[in-house]
């Protein structure tokens, strides 16, 4: 709770950039060139896989060393949701154009999304060192899309480099250190830590881990993290690299380790005192995203078609009530008229655009000859009827068919175990009984001593009457081999997990 009375430490926090911009632009090469060259000589070597977002040194113009992170958001499916959320945990965002290409339709999008967020950004010309990159081209380019830069109308900061050569990247680190001096991001060192889920998993060995960053306060162990619904300890918690850690503080991403649910990417977390204070908090499910706009990760193009303006009119507002969960439809274009080439032709060029093919429906229209034929050559689909609700009914299919399925871990059953067998260091045979669903072979299981989870294991072998088993169900008995560092005692109980998509 926050009262007049509470103490405050404010401090300048480092900045938190994302880079943003079309595919193949160069984001994760420039990417790739700062982490290569501002992390810590020694330590880079310690990152063995993608990591969600990491912090570099930069020295200043006076010569400081200061502190940057980078979120590096996966290129994935998700990757048009997490650049919005990208954007909204941002401070500073790098909207980064190719020379060669120049703008492009995600150069558009993402620079909606950066002023959507009142994100101050900087532009970086990438590719400079290629025999076709035209710099002023771009700058032209930009400004006819009402971006203006210094020097050419406006204000917005510009570096020109070469991600692959490095050439101009320190003078980009420079102006995000200049961004972030006048924009004078600060944070409050003692408040409980509050930030957001970048990413998590299931990890069969560890548990449920996420990567957070901290956009406020301080994390200390013994603290206790609630994310969305997921309540986490401070047992594991580890910096960017991997590394063991007491405490972290604001704009650094932190990776925690034995959450009890899978926190969702996007997610706001708070921190708490302990458990109880935790279990009370109604935490807010406010997203950095906002609630209204609908996640660009699953919007469906579409374009419409009918014979009167009066029944476009209709079906345009019939489309618009059709949203599952975040997923709804983005019409591109709507015309009365029989589905003619020019319609094919949107639908090709949005499809090339954004990578997802356009649908076409049409009240009460034909479609013209020549366009079917073209239409199977692209693909595109096309639905015609003469009744509304059967074109909304197609279309909620077929965004059911497109929503991004999203992987969940739920409790398929419970097992209590009634006898213990040989344990080695990182296994353990054990017997027991399905008190509730069923127990899956091959997945993994939360271990539970008097209703509190003591660890987490993995089933490598499941057996019931001395046959090997996929699953065993309620009320029968099984014996199992679970892979754990937990010394499993009779009469704990044993949840285990199957991944639904959902
Ligand atoms: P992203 O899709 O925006 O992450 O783009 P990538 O970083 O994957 O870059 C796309 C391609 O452009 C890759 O083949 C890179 O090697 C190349 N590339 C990126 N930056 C540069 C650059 O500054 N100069 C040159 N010559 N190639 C670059």
């Amino acid at each position: 709770m926050k009262n007049e009375k509470q103490k405050q430490n404010i401090v300048l926090r480092p900045p938190v950039v994302a880079i943003m911009g079309h595919v193949d632009h160069g984001k994760s090469t420039l990417l790739d060139y700062i982490r290569k060259t501002n992390i810590v000589e020694g330590e880079a070597g310690g990152i063995t896989q993608r990591i969600s977002a990491y912090e570099v040194v930069h020295k200043n113009e006076k010569g400081e060393d200061m502190k940057i992170t980078f979120l590096d958001t996966p290129g994935h499916e998700a990757f048009s949701s997490m650049r919005e959320r990208g954007a909204q945990v941002a401070d500073i965002a790098i909207l980064i154009v190719s020379a060669e290409d120049s703008v492009k339709a995600q150069t558009i999008e993402a620079y909606k999304t950066i002023i959507e967020s009142n994100t101050p950004f900087i532009v970086a010309i990438n590719k400079i060192d290629k025999t076709g990159a035209n710099i002023e081209k771009v700058k032209m380019d930009l400004a006819e899309k009402e971006i203006y830069l210094e020097g050419y109308g406006g204000k917005v900061p510009c570096a020109e480099i070469s991600a692959k050569q490095g050439t101009g990247v320190g003078e980009l680190l420079n102006l995000i250190l200049l961004v972030a001096e006048m924009e004078n991001f600060t944070g409050d060192t003692l408040v409980p830590a509050e930030g957001m889920v970048l990413e998590s998993n299931l990890d069969p060995k560890r548990g449920i881990q996420a990567t957070l960053i901290i956009k406020n306060g301080t994390l200390e162990k013994g603290m206790i993290l609630k994310a969305g619904g997921a309540i986490c300890g401070t047992r594991i918690m580890e910096d960017f690299l991997n590394k063991q850690i007491d405490n972290a503080t604001f704009s650094s991403p932190i990776r925690m380790v034995g959450f009890d649910s899978i926190p969702k990417a996007g997610d706001n977390f708070r921190s708490f005192k302990n458990k109880k204070e935790a279990e009370s908090a109604t935490i807010e499910q406010k997203k950095f995203t906002s609630s209204a706009k609908i996640e660009r990760g699953c919007e469906v193009p579409l374009i419409i078609k009918a014979d009167t303006s009066g029944a476009l009119e209709a079906l345009e507002k019939e489309v618009n009530k059709i949203k599952i969960e975040n997923c709804g439809f983005r019409i591109v274009q709507k015309s009365i008229g029989a589905i003619n080439e020019s319609d094919l032709k949107s639908a090709e060029a949005v499809r090339n655009d954004v990578g997802k093919g356009t649908l076409i429906i049409g009240f009460n229209v034909k479609i013209d000859n020549h366009s079917k034929d073209i239409c199977e050559k692209y693909q595109i689909i096309i639905e015609t009827s003469d009744i509304i609700y059967k074109l909304t009914d197609w279309l909620k299919e077929r965004l059911e068919e497109r929503r991004p399925k999203e992987e969940k871990m739920e409790v398929s059953g419970k097992a209590k175990i009634l006898r213990t067998f040989s344990k080695t260091k990182e296994k353990q045979i054990v017997g027991g009984k399905v008190t509730e669903g069923k127990i899956v072979a091959d997945g993994p299981v939360r271990i539970m001593r008097r209703e509190s989870e003591i660890g987490i294991g993995k089933i490598i072998g499941l057996e019931k009457n001395k046959v090997k088993s996929k699953e065993v169900e309620e009320g029968s008995e099984f014996g199992m081999m679970v892979e754990t560092k937990i010394d499993i005692a009779s009469g704990d109980v044993l949840e285990s997990f199957i991944m639904v998509n959902k």
